[in-house]
């Protein structure tokens, strides 16, 4: 027998399949073919870096973020470090960013010997709070990184409203939300600039390091162009010391192939986040878990599902569904105000409440476009089930057909 999972027969006990948090095959698989077209059309002609397929996706991209200048780079990472350097910031130089983030939309700040600031998000969106932003500009502040976490774009009216009355540049860390909306702009069109990343489990995810900046302004777009490639213009002559930070062209070739895909991608992710809330609260299991909020006026892409679980269950909560076969992820369990790198910046345990609360209670659980609808159902029957085990009054009602295994 080479079936590993010793259900091949068909007991009642037999347990539920396991559900992978992120199955990235399932994606690509259907587009094999064209990739390796795509893939082997490079290799043809040979161009690996800024070929043609590199200009190709910066304007496909640059359009659906509804600005005039995409430009590729090696990473959202560098993304925003070149961001930084084109927008001037220097040692000594402040910049707020949210502390419940990936590391680095703050090490790029940190990179430059500038200090990031740490302030604390909106329960509710995970996203840097407004009010939180205006309290910690000082005469040292250059501008604000805000990052649209999980898919839903941060609250970009207000902070634009704030930046441009304290004449701060504002850089949007999309890496999680490329096709998200903010009252029906387009996240990347919002501020300064926009920071979009290709990692493999991103909502475009290629085979490797991938990212793009996007900006409608034209000025600092030649900048960035610059910067990205060593300052190097014409060929071999320096106007200023940049990086090398250049797009690949297969991961181009890749993304071309993928980003037509993008939008039923995103309409199957929300159907999913739907699918979840619905099965949730038939179950009235928001009684122990907050479900994500999407505002009025996001259109969230979804690139997390997260949910919050109350009581300190969290972490019992994830092992019980590891041991269930239910992949799920913690983004982010340390703060980055709480990180051993930046000890230096001094801020001490509670100084960032929403952070520090959000970190232990948050849940990330599939959500990825090919997920079945008898997937969730198994998560969600595993999530009640713990629920039945510690609080008798939550019942377990999920759909019939998925409970016939229990
Ligand atoms: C993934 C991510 C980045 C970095 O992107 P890379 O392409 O992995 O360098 C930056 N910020 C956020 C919020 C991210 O999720």
């Amino acid at each position: 027998m080479t079936n590993t999972n010793s259900n091949s027969s068909m007991s009642k006990s037999q347990p539920l399949p396991s559900v992978p948090f992120l199955d990235i095959g399932r994606e690509n698989a259907p587009l094999n073919a064209e990739i390796q077209e795509a893939i082997a059309n490079v290799c043809k002609a040979g161009y690996f870096v800024m070929g043609p397929e590199c200009h190709k996706l910066e304007e496909s991209i640059a359009e659906i973020c509804g600005v005039s200048n995409g430009i590729g780079c090696a990473s959202g990472s560098d993304a925003l470090l070149l961001s930084l350097i084109a927008l001037d910031v220097k040692p000594g130089d402040e910049v707020i960013v949210p502390s419940f983030t990936f590391f680095a939309t703050a090490s790029a700040v940190w990179r430059l010997g500038a200090k990031p600031v740490f302030v604390d998000i909106d329960p509710v969106t995970y996203n840097l709070d407004p009010a939180k932003f205006e309290a910690a500009i000082t005469p040292a502040t250059k501008g604000v990184i805000p990052v649209h976490l999980f898919g839903q774009s941060a609250d970009m009216k207000a902070i634009g409203e704030i930046a441009k009355a304290n004449h701060l540049f504002v850089i949007e860390d999309a890496a999680q939300a490329v096709g998200a909306t903010c009252n029906g702009q387009p996240v990347g069109s919002l501020g300064d600039v926009g920071c979009i990343s290709f990692y493999p489990t991103k909502n475009l995810g290629g085979f490797g390091d991938g990212g793009m900046l996007v900006t409608s302004n034209d000025e600092l777009a030649e900048r960035l162009r610059l910067l990205r490639a060593h300052g190097m213009k014409p060929r071999y002559y320096h106007k200023e010391v940049g990086a090398n930070s250049r797009l690949d062209s297969i991961q181009a070739a890749v993304l071309n192939v993928k980003l037509p895909r993008l939008e039923d991608w995103t309409v199957s992710r929300r159907r999913n986040a739907g699918s979840y809330d619905e099965m949730f609260r038939a179950q009235q299991l928001n009684r122990y878990l907050t479900l994500p909020v999407t505002q009025s006026g996001m259109r969230h892409v979804w690139n997390q599902y997260t949910i919050r679980v109350l009581n300190g269950l969290r972490d019992g909560l994830r092992a019980h569904l590891q041991e269930s076969g239910v992949g799920t992820e913690i983004y982010y369990p340390v703060p980055l105000h709480q990180q051993q790198c930046f000890q230096a910046l001094g801020y001490s345990a509670g100084s960032l409440p929403e952070t520090e609360l959000a970190a232990s209670e948050v849940l990330s659980l599939p959500v990825f476009p090919e997920l079945k609808i008898e997937e969730m159902q198994t998560v969600v029957h595993h999530i009640a089930r713990f629920y039945q085990s510690r609080i008798p009054s939550v019942t377990t009602q999920v759909t019939p057909g998925v409970m016939t295994n229990a």
